[in-house]
């Protein structure tokens, strides 16, 4: 965690709503209850979505964000999005990149394709042993139980290690998500001190 810098946690989510109000009430509320707990929105810089609903939700209740986006996707994604402290990347692989590094723990919400993408591409250099922060999955709806359910499949089947389902841990609320965050991040701040 670099110091004097507020703990950053990286959003994983839509670029859309979703079919239920309850995907965009639950972002939007993560995005307060991360502010109020001290912690940095690192997200997509996107205004749209999910993605639009935890930034939101943090500016709301005054906490930092860190919105991180390709030039190409800012007419997409951010077009009425103040840019100011956003950082602006050439790639999409650069865009991850810094999120990432921006990042002491992972959340993935809800979401499609790129949250899909994002989400396993952590999950995956998790796996290789490149990094050991937490990654965790926000279940509004249960939303994520098909995911969870093939991820097990995957290893009853012998493709991935039972140590794979460890690498991620499932909230069922955003409360759930702040108690996890806080003993984790704690926990990694103590054993590097
Ligand atoms: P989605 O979940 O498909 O709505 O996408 C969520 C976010 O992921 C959006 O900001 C997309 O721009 C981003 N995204 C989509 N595809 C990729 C990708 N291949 N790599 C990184 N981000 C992506």
């Amino acid at each position: 965690m670099a110091e004097g810098c507020a703990p950053g946690v990286c959003v994983y989510c839509g670029s859309r709503a979703g079919d239920d109000p309850a995907f965009v009430a639950e972002a939007r509320q993560l995005g307060r209850e991360l502010a109020r707990a001290g912690l940095r929105v690192v997200y997509g810089a996107g205004d749209i979505g999910m993605m639009g609903a935890v930034a939101d939700g943090a500016k709301e209740a005054g906490g930092q964000r860190l919105g991180v986006i390709t030039q190409h996707l800012i007419g997409r994604e951010a077009r009425n999005r103040d840019l100011n402290g956003c950082i602006v990347t050439e790639t999409m692989h650069e865009r991850k990149k810094v999120m990432f590094m921006n990042a002491d723990a992972v959340v993935a919400l809800p979401g499609g394709p790129g949250t899909l993408d994002e989400l396993f591409e952590v999950l995956t250099w998790r796996q290789l042993g490149l990094h050991d922060k937490p990654v965790l999955l926000l279940n509004t709806l249960g939303y994520w139980d098909p995911l969870i359910a093939l991820i097990d499949s995957i290893i009853t089947r012998g493709f991935a290690d039972r140590s794979f389902a460890g690498f991620l841990t499932v909230c069922q609320s955003p409360d759930a998500v702040i108690a996890e965050l806080r003993a984790r991040l704690s926990r990694r701040n103590n054993s590097t001190q």
